[in-house]
Formats: structure tokens, C-alpha cells, sequence
């Protein structure tokens, strides 16, 4: 048998899924099971990125996902051992700044923290009890999406509100920090000079934000108490003036469910847009109101850029990642125009073939894409426990 390391991340109605061997970074198999509920599907891909069979059944649970993914797996790398298992975990709380060891007592912690990230803490945990229950007695570890920023200076990690609301845990958090750990650890790896010095990171998925990593450590970014604060997302509204929730709640008599759902669910590029929360759509689509969804995009992202730069002193490098990041040379590119004041110039042939270094010889900035790899960072703190 092959002994493997199986990496999962379970959402609200999907199931992210790679395993790797126990030695090296390139994964085995990948594969998400998506739209969890009545109209669920489940793609699983060899290291090439052929599709491959899976197992019968139905996928209307995250247990029935994770029950089918194992069954396929069987399929699909007959001669493979799970030997350990990692979870990706949005919150980790005011203390967590490592991957931990999952047992009892940490579920009950992490359980705590459910009502700071409704939206996603629930459905990890599900992810991890379903795991659990079908991988008894082989080591499992949470990898938090708040440990990357759990250093960063007080000043960033709270809000000017009275004090005990801090003690009460209504701080900054900051997350998509399995992603920064990626990007910090590579530029370690292939440009130690960069990772010692004043990097932005744009992570732009669906998800968006962006972060100013010193030395390889956080020290401000975008996302605040919950995943909603920052940039725009594709249905997330970024930052907002919190006198628009009291307008909401008070003369429009939202409850805090409809404005939970306007503000994760309706806004963003998709509330901007009127038509789609996807980036390539709305490039595709030419509406007045699709130009006007990505205009704004990308003046909150030159805005956060210059913020994320100002609370270094400076800045040394600009990595773009993330499904926009990485594969829109259009953002790239309007995102980096006027932003010569940051020693920003890109070289549009090398932005335009998706080169990792984009930036033109000349400027004083790097500018760089980085496709990034949170399945690896699991992956590694789950070997790590083995
Ligand atoms: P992620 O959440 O990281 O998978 O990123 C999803 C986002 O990336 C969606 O808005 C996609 O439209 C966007 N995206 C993926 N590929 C492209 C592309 N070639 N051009 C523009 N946006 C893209």
C-alpha cells in the first residue's frame, strides 16, 4: 500500500478534496463534490487532470460527500492508506496560530467559535465529524484560516470600540491565511529576499482580500471580525459603513437574517452587477452595470493595496493569487495602472502569458503571480503530525 495524506475543506455545499503522497507536493488526486443537497455532483481528477469514475450514491449530506469521496478513492487509488487527514478550519479563534491535533476538546473549542463565522465554522465542523467517523484512529489536524494573522500588531487586531468587546473576542481576525502561509513559504523558498521584506498579497477568488506580510508574518489585512470586511467579493459587499446595517435594521426592518443574506449572499459583484458574482462573465458580458461591478473592483483593490503598503512603510512586492489573481491579466493590468507612486510597472507581454514575474525590469517593485496551494499547506500539517 501507498501511504497517502488526504486534505478536505468542507463548505456550506461542497467539499473540497486532494490527496498527496505521504513525500512530495503534487497531489494524486483532486476533486470537489459540489452542490451538497438535492443537486449534488462529485468530479474527482488524476494528477494530469483527467476525470476519473466515482462511486454511486447520493450527496445530499456533507457525511453522504465525504462516505462517496472515500468509496471513489477506493476506486481510484486501490492501492492507497489514508495515514492522516487535514481540515481546513475558517476560525481558530484569539489564540490559535498553529495547526492543531483534532480530539475532543478542540471540537468543543472550535465549536465556540461557530457564532463568529456562522456561514462556514458549522459546516467544517460537520466536515471533520464526518471524517472522524470514517477514519477512526489515524491522526487528524485543523488548519486555521485566522492563525496567519494572529500576530499581527494590536493595533490591527482591534476596533475602536469599548474594551470589552475585545475581551469578549470582537476583534480583527483576518482570514484566507492558509493561502498567505502558502505564498509566504514560497517566496522563502524561490525568493528569500522578497519573503524578508514588505510583500502585498491579493488573494482574489470568489472569496477576496488582501494582506501585508513583513518578514513573512501578517501585519494588516482586509478581512476584519468576519470574512465580509475589505474588498468586494463575488457576493460579498467588502467594507461597509456600519451605519448602512443600523439604516437596514431600523428603516427597512431587515431582520439579521435577510441582512446576513444581502450582505454574503446578494452583494458584491453579483449585487454591482445585477447578472453574475463570476469575474469571466462579467468580463464576457459588456453591461453598463458589469463594467461599473469591476470599476469598483478594482478601485477598492488599488485602495487596499496602498493601505496594505502604508501599514509596512512601504512595499518590496505585489503577488497576485486566487482564480481573478491568477488568470485575469485585465485586473492585473488595471489594478497596476496609475500605481508607478509604488514603484508598480508591469510588462504587459509578461502580464499577458501569465508569467510569474510581471513586472517590467526597470520597476522598483516585483510584481508577481503565484497560483497558491492551501491543499499543500493541509497537507504538510498533516504530515507533520504523523
Ligand atoms: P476561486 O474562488 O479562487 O476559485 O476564484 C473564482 C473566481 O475566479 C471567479 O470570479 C472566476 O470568474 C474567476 N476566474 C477564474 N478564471 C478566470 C479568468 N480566466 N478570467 C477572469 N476571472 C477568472
Amino acid at each position: 500500500m501507498t501511504r497517502a495524506i488526504l486534505a478536505l475543506n468542507a463548505g456550506s455545499s461542497s467539499l473540497k478534496v486532494a490527496v498527496y503522497p505521504e513525500t512530495g507536493d503534487r497531489p494524486l488526486l483532486t476533486g470537489l463534490a459540489d452542490r451538497i443537497g438535492a443537486e449534488g455532483k462529485l468530479t474527482l481528477r488524476d494528477e494530469g487532470g483527467v476525470a476519473l469514475p466515482v462511486a454511486p450514491g447520493p450527496l445530499t449530506t456533507q457525511a453522504e460527500a465525504m462516505r462517496r469521496v472515500i468509496e471513489s478513492l477506493r476506486i481510484d487509488l486501490p492501492v492507497a492508506e489514508i495515514v492522516a487527514v487535514g481540515h481546513r478550519v475558517v476560525h481558530g479563534g484569539p489564540d490559535r496560530d498553529a495547526p492543531a491535533h483534532i480530539d475532543d476538546a478542540l471540537l468543543e473549542e472550535l465549536a465556540r467559535y461557530a457564532p463568529f463565522a456562522p456561514l462556514h465554522q458549522p459546516h467544517n465542523l460537520n466536515g471533520i465529524r464526518a471524517a472522524l467517523a470514517e477514519f477512526p484512529g489515524i491522526p487528524q489536524v485543523a488548519c486555521f484560516d485566522t492563525a496567519f494573522h494572529r500576530h499581527h500588531p494590536w493595533v490591527n487586531d482591534t476596533f475602536a470600540l469599548p474594551r470589552a468587546y475585545y475581551d469578549k473576542g470582537v476583534r480583527r481576525y483576518g482570514f484566507h491565511g492558509v493561502s498567505y502561509d502558502y505564498i509566504a513559504g514560497h517566496l522563502a523558498e524561490t525568493a528569500p529576499h522578497l519573503h524578508d521584506g514588505r510583500v502585498v498579497v491579493a488573494h482574489l477568488g470568489n472569496g477576496a482580500s488582501a494582506c501585508a506580510i513583513q518578514n513573512g508574518r501578517s501585519v494588516a489585512s482586509t478581512m476584519g471580525f468576519s470574512a465580509l470586511d475589505g474588498l468586494p467579493m463575488g457576493t460579498r459587499c467588502g467594507q461597509l459603513d456600519p451605519g448602512v446595517v443600523l439604516y437596514l435594521m431600523e428603516q427597512e426592518r431587515l431582520t439579521p437574517a435577510q441582512i446576513a443574506d444581502l450582505l454574503y449572499k446578494q452583494s458584491g459583484l453579483l449585487g454591482l452587477s445585477g447578472l453574475s458574482n463570476d469575474m469571466r462573465e462579467l468580463e464576457a458580458s459588456g453591461t453598463p452595470e458589469a463594467a461599473q461591478a469591476i470599476d469598483y473592483f478594482v478601485f477598492r483593490l488599488q485602495r487596499e493595496i496602498g493601505a496594505m503598503a502604508a501599514a509596512m512603510g512601504g512595499i518590496d512586492a505585489l503577488v497576485f493569487c486566487g482564480g481573478i489573481g491568477e488568470n485575469s491579466a485585465t485586473i492585473r493590468a488595471r489594478t497596476c495602472e496609475r500605481m508607478g507612486w509604488m514603484g508598480i510597472e508591469i510588462d504587459h507581454h509578461r502580464n499577458g502569458s501569465h508569467a510569474r514575474v510581471i513586472s517590467s525590469d526597470l520597476a522598483r517593485t516585483t510584481v508577481m503571480v503565484i497560483p497558491t496551494d492551501e491543499a499543500l499547506v493541509i497537507v504538510r500539517a498533516a504530515r507533520a503530525a504523523l
